[in-house]
């Protein structure tokens, strides 16, 4: 009688333990974390430092493929593509969007340099 009171006790603070470190893990981490979206102005000053290439200019050393869609590369439907610092290649379309959510490349995870906007403000 005494043991089962006992047990019950235990998994009663038990479940509350796992509710708490559920509320923790999901919600307090990512507000106290230091990653966030990038802001449109950051978003379109790496879209910028970053030129659009025509499909011909894609190498034998480049991918074939798209890592964010996982379409072929191909010179039918391809106009613009991106290769960015880590010489990894993407449809402007989709690596546009993917920078929506965070400004790493999404096939070696690099982080994208940080924007040079305000020395390209200045007035010539
Ligand atoms: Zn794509
Ligand atoms: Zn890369």
């Amino acid at each position: 009688m005494e043991t089962s009171y006992i047990v019950r006790i235990i998994v009663y603070v038990f479940s509350w333990f796992i509710l708490l470190a559920y509320i923790i893990l999901r919600i307090l981490l990512p507000i106290l974390s230091p990653s966030r979206k990038p802001s449109p102005a950051e978003i379109q000053a790496v879209i910028d430092s970053i030129p659009g290439l025509p499909f011909l200019t894609v190498t034998p050393h480049d991918s074939t493929e798209c890592s964010v869609c996982l379409a072929e590369f191909s010179e039918s439907t391809d106009l613009l593509l991106r290769r960015l610092p880590c010489l990894h290649v993407f449809h402007a379309i989709c690596i546009d969007t993917w920078f929506r959510q965070r400004l790493t490349c999404p096939f070696c995870r690099s982080e994208l340099p940080p924007s040079s906007s305000e020395v390209h403000v200045s007035v010539i």
